[in-house]
C-alpha cells in the first residue's frame, strides 16, 4: 500500500475540502471585468454577469429553457447529423469531439414552442458544436424548419450563434446560405412573421443568409456581428477599421439591427413581438385605434 498519497499536498481547489473547496466549485470568472462569480448567481441571472452584464455563450437547451413556456418544447429532427461527404481530412473525429462536447447531434436544435402564449417555431444554434458552424445538417434543418411553419402557418424565431459556413463541408455548406434563404422567403412570402435574434458570434456565412433575413432582428448586448474578420476586412481594404464596428451597439447606430434587448428581458419582448404580428389578428389594430381616441 502506497501511504504517500495520503500526505500528498492538495494539487487545485477542489482537493482542499471545505469552504474553499466549496467556492472553488461553484466560481466562474466573467471573461469581461474578471468578477468571480457564484454559479448560482449566475445561472439565477441567465448567465448574465451580476457586475458587468456580460452575456455568457449557453447552450441552446438553457436557452430554450429561458425563452419557451415551460414544457411548450418539442424538438423536430432531432436525429439528423453531419456525415464526412466529402472525406475530410480530420472531420470525423471533430464530430464525435463535438457531440461530446457539446451533448447535441449537430449546430442548431429545431422544434415548436410556446412563448409567452404564442405558439412558434424555433431554432436555437450551439456555440459548443464547432462554433455553431453551417454544414449540409444546419442548412437541412433550418430549411426544414421554415417548410414545416409554412405549413403549420407559424412563425419562426431563431437564435444564432455562429464562426459560418463548415469548412469541412466545402461547397456544400456555402450552398445552405441559398437554401435556407429561399425557405425564409417562401415563408415570408406567406405573410409569415420571422423574427432573428443574433447572439455572441454571428459571422460569415449565417451572417449573409438566414441571421440577417429576418423580418424583425434583435441582438444580444455586446455581441460580434459580422461577415468576415476584422484583420481580413483592414488587409483587403487597406483601411483602418472604427472600433468596435461589429459590435451589436454599432450596428444598431447604423441600420442593421433593430433592438437590442438583454437576456433577461428577451422573452417579454419576442412574446411582445409575437403578439403584434400574428396573421390577420385585428388585436394590434384594436388597439392602435384605442390608443389614438
Ligand atoms: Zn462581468
Amino acid at each position: 500500500m502506497n501511504l504517500m498519497g495520503l500526505f500528498r499536498s492538495p494539487q487545485n481547489e477542489l482537493e482542499k475540502g471545505g469552504k474553499e473547496a466549496e467556492d472553488a466549485g461553484i466560481r466562474s470568472s466573467c471573461p469581461r471585468c474578471g468578477v468571480q462569480l457564484p454559479l448560482s448567481d449566475l445561472q439565477e441571472n441567465m448567465n448574465v454577469c451580476t457586475a458587468c452584464g456580460y452575456h455568457f455563450r449557453i447552450t441552446p437547451r438553457e436557452r430554450i429553457a429561458y425563452i419557451t413556456d415551460e414544457g411548450s418544447f418539442r424538438e423536430l429532427d432531432g436525429e439528423l447529423m453531419s456525415r464526412d461527404l466529402l472525406d475530410f481530412p480530420g472531420y470525423d473525429q471533430k464530430l464525435r469531439n463535438a457531440r461530446l462536447s457539446s451533448r447535441e447531434k449537430d449546430a442548431v436544435v429545431c422544434g415548436t414552442a410556446a412563448i409567452g402564449g404564442h405558439p412558434c417555431a424555433l431554432f436555437v444554434m450551439d456555440p459548443n458544436f464547432m462554433m455553431g458552424s453551417m454544414g449540409t445538417i444546419v442548412g437541412e434543418k433550418i430549411t426544414r424548419l421554415f417548410e414545416s411553419a409554412l405549413e403549420t402557418g407559424l412563425p419562426v424565431v431563431g437564435f444564432t450563434v455562429s464562426g459560418g459556413a463548415r469548412m469541412q463541408e466545402g461547397i456544400l455548406s456555402l450552398m445552405q446560405m441559398a437554401k435556407t434563404s429561399a425557405a425564409v422567403r417562401r415563408h415570408s412570402d406567406s405573410g409569415l412573421f420571422y423574427l432573428t435574434v443574433l447572439t455572441d458570434p454571428t459571422l460569415g456565412g449565417v451572417t449573409a443568409s438566414f441571421a440577417m433575413d429576418g423580418d424583425i432582428i434583435m441582438a444580444e448586448p455586446g455581441a460580434t456581428i459580422g461577415f468576415a474578420g476584422s484583420r481580413v476586412i483592414e488587409q483587403t481594404i487597406r483601411k483602418k477599421l472604427p472600433q468596435g464596428f461589429q459590435t451589436a451597439e454599432f450596428l444598431l447606430d447604423h441600420g442593421f439591427v433593430d433592438l437590442i434587448a438583454p437576456r433577461l428581458e428577451q422573452k417579454e419582448t419576442i412574446a411582445g413581438l409575437l403578439r403584434l404580428h400574428q396573421p390577420g389578428s385585428m388585436i394590434s389594430q384594436d388597439e392602435r385605434a384605442g390608443g389614438q381616441e
